[in-house]
């Protein structure tokens, strides 16, 4: 069974706290489509940075994370959302990159085909679509995710673009002025996050199935020698990233897709994929697919569209023997100085959803305890146990009363917090109130200014896991804190 209860109590929160509301939801919402709140915002953003700065920024070429010597680069891209549209010929999305759909004509719920044995009939949810009595499933049809739309002031074919379905096309089409601007040399990466656009048939699970959501996405370039070792590299240290950032290894899993799963392009996928709350017992959702793409997407760019053709591919013609997609002609083959070879890179492909991590690690962190109250009664209490480092707020600053002087020490600490991490400020209603609300928000340390700090200038920090207060000096609170939240 989905645990409806917990996302729906879920969902209120983020609805309360502010995390993610449903877009123009003044005029009633648009299906497909979130916006993060004031948390949310802070969310996603640390998710996204903690990826940019473990995989991009903090990566030198001189020591892997692990502090093992690295052989390789990691270097960021930025590309428009609106490309040639020649861009997803090439790549196959404008002819493949679409689902087949399923449509019930008794209760009208649509399903995408390959979703069928683990979706819910909408009459018996605890029935597969197609299972209970009064189904009546329309065979596949053909739907093209792709959104469209036009350059220019005229609306004809020759003005059609394309709002992308994925971030990787433009790392692919940048790979030469990468390699002739940045000096980099296999085997190398190229990172990019943003915005992407498909028109997903029936978007759902919040914001996990979304029609438009943010992408992390690397591509890694190597020798097709080296391409087995730097998959399993990827896929095993795509998978330790979630971990470290908190999710519990038995709610996450890496699986590899069978040969029947595989994409056309791809000769090994592994999917790390979470246990998400709304799907039955057993289910995961994916949150990231590692993909081993060969030669696939640099070659089509330089050939024209790819096909299958006996064990590999081979330029898809047309009637004329033409290339029904030609490509850029240009050359993307890598030149090898010191053996003087000259070859198209493999590819591996770790691409990520912000959105879906953004979701897994707001389920995981969802918590129901107790905590004593003013008079020292336990209370319930929901808590948001984040990770430090994706704490929409690292600190909140209290002065116990609004008087005595407190609120304006309150204010200094806050100010002086505030130059280094997100912190807030609160002084309404009582501190119990105060403390609730922290605790949903997912803040890790409340800070509170009593009559003793008017004397000793020292101030109580609470633990919003273990509920310990201690008493730190307030000259000394920067260093406590930066040791708490910083320290991985
Ligand atoms: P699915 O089978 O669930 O539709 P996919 O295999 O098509 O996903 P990819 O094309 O591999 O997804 O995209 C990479 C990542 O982008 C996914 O792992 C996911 O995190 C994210 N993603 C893809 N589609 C969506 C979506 N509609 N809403 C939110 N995130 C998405």
């Amino acid at each position: 069974m989905a645990d409806n209860d917990l996302m729906s109590k879920l969902m209120s929160l983020c609805k309360r706290r502010g995390f993610i509301f449903q877009s123009s939801e003044i005029y009633g919402g648009i299906g497909g489509f979130w916006d993060y709140g004031p948390l949310g915002v802070e969310l996603k953003r640390n998710l996204k940075d903690a990826w940019w700065r473990d995989m991009v920024s903090g990566h030198d070429d001189t020591t892997t994370p692990q502090g093992a010597p690295s052989t390789y680069e990691m270097v960021g891209l930025d590309c428009s959302i609106i490309m040639h549209p020649q861009v997803w010929k090439v790549s196959g999305h404008y002819d493949l990159f679409h689902d087949m759909l399923v449509d019930c004509r008794t209760c009208k719920a649509r399903f995408r085909a390959d979703h069928l044995k683990s979706g819910e009939c909408p009459k018996k949810p605890s029935k597969r679509p197609g299972e209970h009595t009064e189904c009546d499933l329309t065979d596949p049809r053909e739907f093209n995710l792709m959104f469209k739309t036009h350059v220019g002031a005229l609306f004809d074919l020759a003005s059609e673009a394309f709002l992308r379905p994925e971030t990787a096309q433009g790392i692919f089409v940048n790979f030469k002025n990468v390699l002739d601007t940045s000096r980099v040399k296999l085997p190398f990466g190229i990172a990019q996050i943003g915005k992407s656009f498909r028109n997903e048939i029936t978007p759902r699970y919040y914001t996990f199935r979304s029609r438009e959501f943010e992408q992390m996405e690397i591509e890694f370039f190597c020798r097709p020698d080296e391409s087995r070792h730097w998959y399993t590299y990827w896929r095993d240290r795509r998978f330790a990233w979630y971990t470290s950032l908190g999710l519990k290894s038995e709610k996450l899993r890496l699986r590899d897709h069978d040969a029947a799963e595989l994409s056309h392009y791809s000769c090994g996928t592994a999917d790390v994929e979470y246990a998400f709350p709304f799907l039955q017992e057993g289910d995961f959702g994916e949150l990231e697919g590692v993909a081993h793409r060969g030669d696939f997407d640099l070659r089509s760019h330089m050939e024209g569209k790819l096909v299958r053709s006996g064990d590999g591919f081979a330029v898809e013609l047309d009637a004329e023997g033409k290339p029904r997609h030609p490509g850029s002609g240009k050359d993307l083959r890598y030149f090898d100085d010191q053996t003087r070879e000259r070859f198209v890179p493999h590819v591996i492909e770790p691409s990520a959803g912000a959105d879906r991590g953004t979701l897994a690690f707001l389920c995981e962190a969802y918590t129901e305890d107790q905590a004593p109250d003013e008079k020292g009664q336990p209370q319930e209490r929901v808590v948001m146990k984040f990770h430090p480092r994706l704490a929409p707020i690292k600190a909140a600053v209290f002065p116990l009363v609004k008087r005595d002087g407190m609120p304006d020490i309150g204010q200094d600490i806050y100010r002086e917090l505030k130059r280094r991490w997100n912190v807030a400020y609160d002084e309404g209603g009582s501190i119990g109130r105060r403390y609730r609300r922290q605790d949903e928000s997912g803040t890790p340390f409340c800070i509170t200014v009593d009559s003793q700090t008017l004397a000793d200038q020292t101030v109580t920090v609470r633990d919003r896991d273990t509920l310990e207060q201690v008493r730190v000096a307030m000259k000394e609170l920067s260093s406590f804190l930066s040791e708490k939240l910083e320290t991985p």
